[in-house]
């Protein structure tokens, strides 16, 4: 199963958005909320944005190969585990396929801030275990609906707890 960005993403946020996502369990509003960060990402970064298709893993919004360097916007307000779960999948995609990428630079333009994430051999790891532990929540039952804080952004909110 060829796995995304955005799949390891959700894996961190919650498995059961993941399950519900990749078996085709989609609201209109995730759509919407993608989309807002697509409009985002090319209002903030207009200059510089090249968006690049890497293959299943997902489209980077633009890179500087020549210092290996890959970038990530998100329309989040605040910095979390799941984003650098799925920029770090991009750089370990790049890297498997022979295309240096040494760090992934996520912008959150609401916050002025970024995050910085390396790739090293405990990168490398820790993207093997999330593979490994999205094809268990994929493979298995639904999970459990579990109240927590991120439920109040997510779309499928109403499908959990109503
Ligand atoms: S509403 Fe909460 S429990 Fe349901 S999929 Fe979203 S994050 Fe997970």
């Amino acid at each position: 199963m060829e796995y995304t960005g955005t799949d390891l993403n959700y894996l961190h946020v919650c498995p059961r958005k993941l399950w519900l996502f990749r078996h085709g369990i989609r609201q209109e509003r995730e759509n919407d909320l993608v989309q807002l960060g697509v409009l985002l990402g090319e209002q903030s970064f207009s200059r510089e944005k090249k968006e690049i298709a890497i293959g299943e893993a997902g489209v980077l919004d633009w890179a500087d190969f020549k210092d290996g360097v890959i970038h990530e916007t998100k329309h989040g307000k605040a910095p979390g585990e799941g984003d650098e779960a799925q920029v770090r999948y991009y750089l370990f995609y790049l890297n498997m396929h022979g295309i240096r990428a040494n760090r992934a630079v996520i912008h959150y333009p609401k916050k002025r801030e970024t995050t910085t994430v390396e790739w090293n051999e405990n990168s490398f790891r820790q993207v093997e275990e999330d593979l490994q532990a999205c094809k268990t929540v994929l493979a298995g039952p639904i999970p459990a609906a579990t109240r927590r804080p991120y439920c109040r952004h997510c779309a499928y909110e109403e499908m959990c707890f109503i």
